[in-house]
Formats: C-alpha cells, structure tokens, sequence
C-alpha cells in the first residue's frame, strides 16, 4: 500500500494517519481516548481491533 498508513488491522492497530487521502477511502469513526481525551479516527467494520492511543499509549480493544 503507498504512503504506509501507521495501522494495522487484524492484530493492532496504531492510530497516526496523516494521509488525507486514506479518508476518502475508508469510513472511519472518532474514539475519544477515557485518560487523555485524544480524539482518534478508527476505521469501521473492521471487526475488533486493538487500539493505542497516540496520545497517552493507552491501548483499547474497540469493536468497529
Ligand atoms: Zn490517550
């Protein structure tokens, strides 16, 4: 995949996107992190993923 998105799905997933163009290509919905309020887009229906706040490092198991 070009411009290697920083997450993985399948296993864990670590929120740092900065490609804009991902956007228009997956939906994705906002988790907001419970220790530091960091907003977070994670992707949708891509069953439960692993979380890691890119915040405060604080992993979440989330179900998309
Ligand atoms: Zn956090």
């Amino acid at each position: 995949m070009r411009g290697v998105p920083s997450f993985f799905i399948d296993g864990e997933v670590i929120v740092g996107f900065n490609k804009e163009a991902l956007l228009k290509h997956i939906d994705f919905k906002i988790f907001t992190c419970n220790k530091c309020q960091k907003k977070m887009r994670v992707p949708k229906n891509k069953g439960t993923i692993l979380l890691k706040c890119s915040g405060c490092g604080t992993k979440y198991k989330v179900r998309t």
